[in-house]
């Protein structure tokens, strides 16, 4: 398995989460799966006690790089981290052209650590653009033949970021769907919705030539790491059982940011990096109207500087309502994930999305952009942009909604959407119960869709690479 991050040791989204928590999954299915990832200089060496395994490993003339081991905390899974300058800092991205060269570095130097160690992989899994080059390497040949019987499998993350373009003119994206044997994406509808003009990013007509090769397969979260049960980065820990408890975090949460300490106020929460992608602007454009209602909003998330500002600024002129904890806080994350009444997810575009999936985990209602993986993840409570309410008789046993949806991605739509789940929040107490009991009762773990990459491995084993 090779990417850019895994958590915990590397982060900066979602692709992290999936790297540190398939191969756990996969693991228990019998698969021999080991993780090479960069050593970057922000990965604690003492903490995750690496070792060199070889050192000085040739690349090219002149050039060469150590190899270090760790494994995936709580696991027997091996994580190869390739030690180069290159990687020496903290930071996982630096940007532009530096990044490609960093990154085609890290593709051949875990290929030569492969083979360096002796393991011969049937698959390499590679990750977004970042890992794009092993499909072109392993065609190349560059290892005369140790990976003669090694197929490959690109997993397309989020088809936005495509890498700088070389001198051949086509981005790093672009090469690994060409190149590999097999794709897939991390949702069954972004897999559709990426052969066409609106979702595919200038790749579609590739994407296209690529599709019986293609699959869609849902990511799932750590359901050991988020746990309302047992999760020590939160103040009150609870269950299903136990759900009153989980306003005691909500009111340590308002404590903690200043907000109004009020159990009856909805709060509203999002925790995003934030682009565009996120609907970070429609957000804004909306926030003084929302606010006009009894209600409350907190956001976490660092990114594109205006938003960054707009967002400091919107908190400053409703301090009681509003938090704009501008900043990466993985414990701030966990407490507002279990704090939060509603988890507001209105990106424009979705690959699979983890926000929503880990929101319903600890019972908070997801209100999200009906596309991609949020499409796949969250079953609406209302049916073409009507609230459906349950018959009076007959109870609430019949609702299987775990949350709200919008199909048109406006912000009248966003509006009217927050105020259908703020009116049953308020007038509906025992419905809002049981969206988050629905929510906490639903698989998101990894069981599912680790059975569905094996078989995709199952099916490349047998593919003759051409
Ligand atoms: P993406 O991969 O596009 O960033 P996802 O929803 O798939 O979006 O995953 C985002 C992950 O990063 C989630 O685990 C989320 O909780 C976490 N995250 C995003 N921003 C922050 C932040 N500022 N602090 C802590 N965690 C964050």
């Amino acid at each position: 398995m090779l990417a850019a991050e895994c958590a915990p040791l590397a982060k900066v989204g979602g692709l992290a989460d999936v790297v540190g928590a398939l191969p756990k999954a996969l693991a228990n299915l019998g698969v021999d799966i080991r993780i090479a990832l960069p050593f970057y200089g922000s990965i604690d060496k003492k903490l995750y006690k690496c070792k060199i395994i070889k050192n000085s490993i040739k690349i090219s003339a002149g050039d060469a790089f150590s190899l270090c081991l760790t494994y995936l905390p709580g696991t027997k899974i091996p994580v190869y981290l390739i030690k180069h300058k290159y990687f020496a800092k903290k930071e996982i991205y630096q940007g532009g052209l530096k990044d490609l060269k960093r990154f085609a570095f890290f593709n051949q130097a875990a290929l030569i650590s492969a083979q360096a160690i002796n393991f011969k992989p049937n698959i390499i899994h590679a990750n977004d653009w970042h890992t794009a080059k092993t499909a072109e390497l392993l065609k190349n040949n560059i290892l005369e033949n140790f990976f003669k019987n090694t197929k490959t499998l690109f997993t397309i993350h989020n088809l936005a970021s495509q890498g700088p373009t070389d001198k051949s003119g086509k981005s790093p994206m672009a090469q690994g769907i060409l190149n590999s044997n097999l794709i897939n994406t991390v949702s069954p509808t972004y897999a559709r919705e990426i052969l066409t003009r609106t979702y595919g990013q200038g790749l579609g007509k590739i994407l296209i030539k690529r599709k019986k090769d293609l699959f869609g397969i849902l990511n799932g979260i750590d359901t050991d790491i988020f746990n309302p049960a047992t999760d020590n980065l939160i103040k009150h820990k609870f269950s299903i059982n136990s759900l009153p408890d989980k306003i005691k975090n909500k009111l340590a949460l308002q404590k903690k940011l200043n907000l109004k300490q009020d159990k009856n106020i909805p709060l509203i929460g999002m925790i995003t990096r934030l682009y565009k992608q996120k609907g970070i602007n429609l957000v804004i454009k909306i926030l003084p109207a929302l606010l006009k209602q009894s209600c409350q909003f907190v956001i976490l998330g660092t990114g594109q500087k205006n938003y960054e500002q707009n967002l400091k600024h919107l908190a400053k002129i409703y301090p009681k309502q509003t938090s704009a904890q501008i900043k990466f806080d993985e414990q701030l994350a966990h407490q507002i994930y279990a704090g939060s009444d509603i988890f507001l997810m209105p990106s424009l575009f979705e690959p699979c999305g983890l926000g929503q999936m880990i929101a319903m985990r600890y019972g908070t209602v997801p209100i999200v952009h009906a596309t991609g993986g949020l499409a796949d993840t969250v079953t609406p409570l209302q049916k073409g942009g009507r609230e459906i309410l349950p018959p009076d008789k007959g109870g609430l046993r019949g609702v299987s909604a775990t949350g709200f949806t919008f199909k048109k991605h406006r912000t009248t739509e966003l509006i009217k959407t927050l105020n259908q789940a703020l009116h049953i929040y308020y007038q509906n107490p025992r419905l809002w119960h049981q969206l988050q009991i629905n929510g906490m009762k639903k698989d998101s773990s990894w069981n599912n869709s680790a059975r569905k990459y094996l078989k995709l491995y199952k099916k490349l084993a047998k593919i003759n690479i051409a």
